[in-house]
């Protein structure tokens, strides 16, 4: 089977660690064209250099998603150097868990502004480009607690029952345009993102589950390349996974 993901341009936010570079990585050395977006510029550029002397294509543009423009800046800079958007991987997220006696309401605010809007910004950004080309695929990551309540993560969790909805919504309307639509809902995947957690208990119990069970961020990157590499009438709407010993 051709793998159809040689020569995609495929936009990833969140690029600078985790999951999001581990995907980059990943789609480049199956021959995609990669633009790198997150807010630390010199973790980008170093990887897009790394990815190029590899012998791939990468672009890395700084982007903060919770700004409309700054997204809209991104997509409209791969497709002024790269011609077309085929893929954008709505992957920017933060965690920080608490439980919500706790008033950690800019927490919340900022849990709303990225994992939510941030998605938002990135499905406004690529739909007419998609629109017109008839064809794109928009995936947006979710997680195991979008699926799930957990103690500390009501506000994360409402955050990611939202991505869930909104790309269902989406799958729905993008049907005449020939747009496929991917929820990814990875479980515990060993990464940078409990760093943003304040709570010292909550922070603690999570990186010991986390240290236990958590798997590596390649384990998201063969699922993204799992569905892009799908032919184009077989659209990939969910993926859960998680590690093999996660309970939750
Ligand atoms: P990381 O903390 O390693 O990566 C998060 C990425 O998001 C970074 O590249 C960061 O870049 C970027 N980011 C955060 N805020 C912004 C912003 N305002 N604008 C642009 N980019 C931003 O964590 P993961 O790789 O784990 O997280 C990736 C996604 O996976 C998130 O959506 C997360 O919620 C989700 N997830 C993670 C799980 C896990 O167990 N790790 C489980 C389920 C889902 P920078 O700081 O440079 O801007």
């Amino acid at each position: 089977m051709e793998s159809n993901i040689k020569d995609k341009v495929v936009v990833i936010t969140g690029a600078s660690s985790g999951m999001g570079e581990a995907a980059a990585k990943h789609l480049s050395a199956l021959g995609a064209t990669i633009v790198l977006g997150a807010r630390r510029a010199e973790r980008i550029e170093k990887l897009a250099k790394e990815i190029q002397e590899n012998g791939g294509k990468a672009l890395a543009i700084a982007v903060d998603v919770t700004q409309r423009e700054q997204v809209k800046n991104l997509v409209d800079a791969a497709v002024e150097q790269f011609g077309r958007i085929d893929v954008i991987l709505n992957n920017a997220g933060i965690m920080p868990l608490s439980t919500m006696d706790s008033l950690h309401v800019d927490e919340w605010d900022k849990m709303i502004d990225v994992n939510i809007k941030g998605v938002l910004n990135g499905i406004a950004a690529v739909l007419p480009y998609m629109k017109e080309q008839k064809s794109g695929q928009i995936i947006n990551t979710s997680s195991v607690a979008g699926h799930k309540v957990f103690n500390g993560s009501a506000v994360y969790s409402a955050t990611k029952y939202a991505v869930r909805a909104l790309t269902e919504g989406l799958r729905m309307e993008v049907k005449p345009y020939n747009i496929r639509t991917t929820i990814v809902c990875p479980g515990a995947v060993k990464t940078e993102l409990l760093e943003q957690i304040t709570d010292v208990e909550v922070r603690k119990a999570n990186e010991e589950y986390v240290g236990a069970v958590g798997i590596s961020p390649d384990s998201f990157a063969r699922v993204v390349a799992f569905a892009i590499s799908q032919p184009e009438d077989v659209d990939i709407n969910e993926i859960i996974f998680r590690p093999t010993s996660q309970e939750l």
